[in-house]
């Protein structure tokens, strides 16, 4: 099947990418579990190692289960190319690394995953790069953070821990005025519910460990490049534009133009850093995307409910989902993200930590675990686990304080879901 712009999401998330195996006809596409691949001959073997022939060499770099995976979440994306990761926050490097340099930063939505703020403010600096935090809604705050070292804008499209969308069209008008990549994290969204390159976007990263596999069996994680950002126009990114001794003095937006990035992703990024995705990880994560939009309709669908379900009682003190018409986010959702708010937000009980605590403890369908966008239901009390360090100031800005719980909406009965909440929540105010 060619993966025109005439076929629909629901049957590129099945098909983009993948072809009957050629050697055997196999429809389903098979698990590669080599780690080498046999050259034709001595010329064969010098022309993929000097990049002038595409080809599968050893499976550090690139192999054939994990570039259908690549294929079909670039398509999916509408990017030019993919490159898969070993997880999620190894995509956040792999995306940031052709980009900096000692003494480069990077502007950082405030509103982020909390082990991407961990890795942004503390573990980066090892490299020499740094990152400034900033209001996403603050345009202004925004542009005073962007200087001469800048070499590009984070954020998340859908924002964990949920109740907050990005207006990303307005930051990649800001990105592009300062001639940088604005690199959106669309874990949360999916591109069935956003596909950030069409509102400006450079790079798209994900966890593939959540709703991409949709069933937490695997960690893994993706860049895609929209194959648009001009990585010659200034001097400001010389491992994309300028010569790589590496490879005999080539360089890489000069030779592969709009593949650029990924062919630098590959060539330099997995060769040497090594956070490469196994081929049976890119499999369950394959099997996952087949029902993408399936599950990602009834992920909204039960948010929707339960969030207006939580809202409207009286045991609940406030619920902070973008879908809610209360929600100071709302008229955003409507104009950029049209099919839903996604499955992620948070609510705050009364009786504070004591009866958030007991609330955990009293959930029979919901799991307490730090993870999100399980085909499961999951619930996680911030305060007593992931922001534990963390001052109460501290736990109040991160939207993590002592009364507030944390959801993240299966695709079970909603129903069921607000039964088990029904219960645990008369346990927890007895
Ligand atoms: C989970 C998550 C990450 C990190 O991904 P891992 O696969 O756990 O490394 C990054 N961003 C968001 C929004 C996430 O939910």
């Amino acid at each position: 099947m060619s993966d025109g712009p005439t076929h629909g999401f629901d049957t590129l998330q099945i098909h983009a990418g993948a072809r009957p195996d050629p050697a055997t006809g196999a429809r389903q596409t098979p698990i590669y579990q080599t780690t080498a691949y046999v050259f034709r001959d001595a010329d064969h073997a010098a022309a993929l190692f000097n990049l002038q022939e595409v080809g599968f060499i050893y499976s550090r770099l690139t192999n054939p289960t994990v570039a259908v995976l690549q294929e079909r979440i670039a398509t999916l994306e509408g990017g030019v190319g993919a490159v898969c990761c070993s997880s999620g926050h190894a995509a956040q490097i792999m995306a940031l690394f052709p980009l900096m340099g000692p003494g480069c930063n990077i502007v950082a939505s405030t509103r982020l995953y909390g082990g991407t703020v961990t890795q942004f403010s503390q573990t980066i600096k090892r490299f020499g790069w740094s990152a400034t935090f900033v209001d996403t809604d603050d345009l202004d705050a925004v542009k005073g953070a962007i200087d001469e070292n800048t070499r590009a804008i984070f954020c998340e499209s859908i924002a964990n821990p949920g109740g907050y969308v990005t207006d990303i069209r307005a930051l990649a008008d800001v990105a592009d005025a300062a001639g940088i990549p604005l690199i959106v994290d669309n874990t949360s969204a999916t591109p069935y519910l956003c596909r950030p390159i069409e509102h400006g976007a450079s790079l798209v990263v994900h966890s593939t460990t959540k709703y991409l596999t949709g069933n937490g069996t695997v960690t893994g994680g993706c860049v895609v490049d929209s194959g648009k950002f001009d990585w010659s126009a200034s001097d400001k990114f010389p491992s994309l534009s300028q010569p790589e001794t590496a490879y005999h003095g080539l360089k890489f937006h000069e030779t592969f133009g709009p593949l650029a990035f990924t062919f630098h992703s590959i060539a330099i990024g997995l060769r040497d850093l090594g956070m490469t995705m196994n081929p049976q990880a890119a499999h369950y994560t394959l099997m996952g995307i087949e029902t993408l939009s399936l599950r990602m309709e009834r992920h909204v669908e039960n948010a929707q409910k339960i969030a207006a379900w939580l809202e409207a009682d009286d045991r609940v003190d406030y619920v902070t989902y973008a879908g809610l018409p209360s929600s100071p986010y709302s008229e955003r959702v409507k104009a950029h993200y049209p099919k839903g708010a996604g499955a992620l937000f948070t609510f705050a009980v009364k009786g504070g930590y004591e009866a958030c605590v007991k609330l955990v403890n009293a959930l029979e369908i919901f799991s307490h675990v730090a993870n999100l966008g399980d085909a499961r239901s999951l619930i996680i009390h911030s305060a007593s686990t992931t922001h534990r360090q963390l001052s109460p100031e501290q736990q109040e800005a991160a939207g993590a304080g002592p009364n507030v719980v944390r959801l993240s909406i299966g695709i079970e009965d909603a129903n069921d879901l607000i039964a088990d909440l029904d219960q645990a929540l008369a346990q927890a105010s007895a």
